[in-house]
Parts: C-alpha cells; structure tokens; sequence
C-alpha cells in the first residue's frame, strides 16, 4: 500500500519565524466570486478561517493576471488575508489550490 507523501515534499517554504509554511490558493473567476461576480460565501469563509491559522499562506491567483486578482480581492473584502497576488501563469506550484475547475496546479488541488 502506498503511503501517504508529506505536503512538504514539494516546493515548501520556510520561514525562520513561523517554522513550515503552507502555501494555499485560491483560484478567483468561478471560485471566489461566482458566474454572476458575486462572492461566493463559502469559499470566502474558508479563505479567511485559513488564514487565521499559523503557517499559512494565501494566494489568490487568476489566469487573468496579478492585477485582475488584486482587484478582486480588494473588492470582496479578503484583502488583509491574502499574503500574495499571483498569475497562474507565474509558475507557482502551491501546496494547495482551490478552483472551480480540476486542475493540476497544486500538490493537492481541491475542487469546489
Ligand atoms: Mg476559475
């Protein structure tokens, strides 16, 4: 039987402050913010309740570009819980994503 292979197997980041740190984003069209560009409540919730734990880093990506995440953020109030804009075109390889698609971006990838 396979045995599970730790998070920090791939690409971790350490911070000599905090110890092991845990990169998670989050993907924005479809996730945060749903078809009609309202946020999508539960996902928020779970965006920010992430954040408030030791360790963790947010990302919220887009493949629109750092700019377009940025603006989202700060539109939907996450702001102060995310440590980092990104493009999913940068070549990040988080430990954790969350997207409305089934993607392959992360080392674990959660669809909601
Ligand atoms: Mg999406």
């Amino acid at each position: 039987m396979a045995r599970a292979r730790p998070l920090y197997g791939r690409g971790y980041r350490f911070d000599s402050c905090r110890g092991l740190v845990i990169t998670i984003a989050f993907d924005v069209d479809g996730c945060l913010i749903d078809e009609n560009d309202e946020p999508r409540a539960d996902v928020v919730a779970a965006l920010v309740q992430l954040s408030w734990l030791p360790g963790i880093y947010i990302i919220v990506w887009s493949g629109c570009g750092r700019d377009y995440a940025r603006m989202i953020g700060q539109r939907i109030g996450v702001d102060e819980h995310v440590r980092q804009y990104a493009s999913k075109l940068d070549g990040m390889r988080p430990d954790i994503t969350f997207d409305d698609q089934p993607v392959n971006l992360g080392a674990v990838n959660i669809q909601v």
